[in-house]
């Protein structure tokens, strides 16, 4: 049973596609029937692409994987039964397990976010209101606060004031360290001067409460709000705390070098839900696809017999963010660099990954 249709699960899919599992019947739950590309949705937002263009659909690789694809969300596990819970009540039992279902917004971080922000995972729900918002269906906010200094909130924040232009004053609230803390000094600069042109306010402190028409920080300020954008690390999916699996302090899957949980062998877990106690990487969608080759291998091996591999991610990725306009800054390690040229780059890896990506080979 693939649990999940993300990043990680694409490849897995591919990889079956290209070699058929034999004697084995291969189950894909997911309640979504595309996979949106994370690294194209700040540019989506920002208006560069329509929807269909950043995502990938999943029948096609299902099926040519010889994979039945059930469209459910799964909110229970049972490891030592080996069965899942399904959002309609039914259950299924499973023999090999393998979980990509990414994490979920962290809501309850923050009193008051539940109820009046707009959290940016699931993507695909986000996506939905954010597309009225863009196209004037609902009418835009006056005041947009980002809550979140990570890339994801920084590049959300750029994409944000980008599409919703003059109208929309864009505030992003980055934390005490200010925005992208975990990056080095030259793409800190250079978002900086990104948020500046974009004429962004950016306070580091903290957010403490999301009340209707203002958000309330740690040092006192209540900057106005009409709606309120939560970009903040995902959370793991709170009924894996019930499974019996061995989760991380965070309530992820443990895992060790072959992708299976470090509690139950039959389960493997990839993408962000999986936590690699031995080799702990940033969650990104970069380290979800690489993983996938390596879970189909295994995951054959678990079916079919023969060793399990070990799988060693690679310690140092391309960071690409965008920036709102066709601008992006690039990091590789200590190395920065910016400007239009970034984003044509960038732009030409990811319509490559899509197009490759339209239907299986
Ligand atoms: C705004 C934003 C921008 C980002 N930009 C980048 C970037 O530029 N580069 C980068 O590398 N990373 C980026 N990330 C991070 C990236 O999105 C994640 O790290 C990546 O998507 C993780 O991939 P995954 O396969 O683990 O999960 P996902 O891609 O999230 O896929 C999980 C799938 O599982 C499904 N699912 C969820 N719950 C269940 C359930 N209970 N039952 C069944 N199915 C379920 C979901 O619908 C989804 O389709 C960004 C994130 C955000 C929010």
């Amino acid at each position: 049973m693939l649990l999940g249709g993300g990043h990680a699960h694409l490849q897995v899919l591919r990889a079956f596609a290209a070699d058929p599992l034999p004697a084995a019947e291969v189950l894909l739950v997911t309640p979504w029937e595309r996979l949106c590309y994370s690294g194209m949705v700040p540019g989506w937002m920002a208006g560069h692409y329509a929807a269909h263009e950043v995502s990938v659909p999943l029948p096609p690789f299902a099926q040519a994987a010889r994979a039945t694809l059930r469209r459910a969300a799964a909110v229970g596990l049972d490891a030592a039964a080996r069965r899942i819970t399904l959002d309609d009540g039914s259950t299924l039992d499973y023999d090999v397990l393998s979980l990509d279902i990414g994490s979920v917004a962290d809501s309850d971080a923050i009193p008051g976010a539940a109820g009046q922000a707009l959290a940016v995972r699931p993507i695909e729900a986000f996506a939905e209101r954010w597309e009225r918002l863009a196209d004037g269906r609902d009418a835009p906010p006056r005041c947009l606060v980002v809550v979140g200094g990570g890339a994801a909130g920084t590049e959300l924040a750029l994409a944000a004031a980008y599409r919703l232009g003059a109208a929309t004053h864009v505030t992003l609230v980055a934390g005490r360290s200010g925005p992208l803390v975990h990056y080095p000094a030259g793409v800190r600069r250079r978002m900086r001067q990104a948020l500046d042109r974009a004429r962004i306010t950016v306070l580091a402190d903290r957010c403490v409460a999301i009340e209707p028409d203002r958000v309330v920080l740690a040092g006192g300020a209540r900057p106005a709000c009409d709606l309120a954008l939560l970009a903040l690390g995902g959370a793991a999916p709170p009924w894996l705390a019930a499974s019996g699996l061995a989760l991380d302090d965070g309530g992820f899957v443990s895992t060790g070098p072959t992708l299976q949980s470090l509690s139950h062998p039959e389960v493997f877990a990839a993408g962000d839900v999986a936590s690699r106690v031995d080799a702990p990487r940033p969650k990104s969608g970069v380290y979800a696809l690489r993983a996938g080759a390596p879970l189909a291998l295994n995951l054959r091996r678990a079916l079919a017999g023969g060793r399990l591999e070990p799988y060693t991610p690679q310690r140092r990725s391309l960071n690409l963010l965008s920036c709102g306009e066709r601008t992006a800054v690039a990091s590789w390690g200590p190395f920065a660099a910016a400007g239009g040229w970034v984003w044509r780059w960038k732009d030409r890896i990811d319509r490559r990954f899509i197009a490759d990506h339209q239907a299986p080979r």
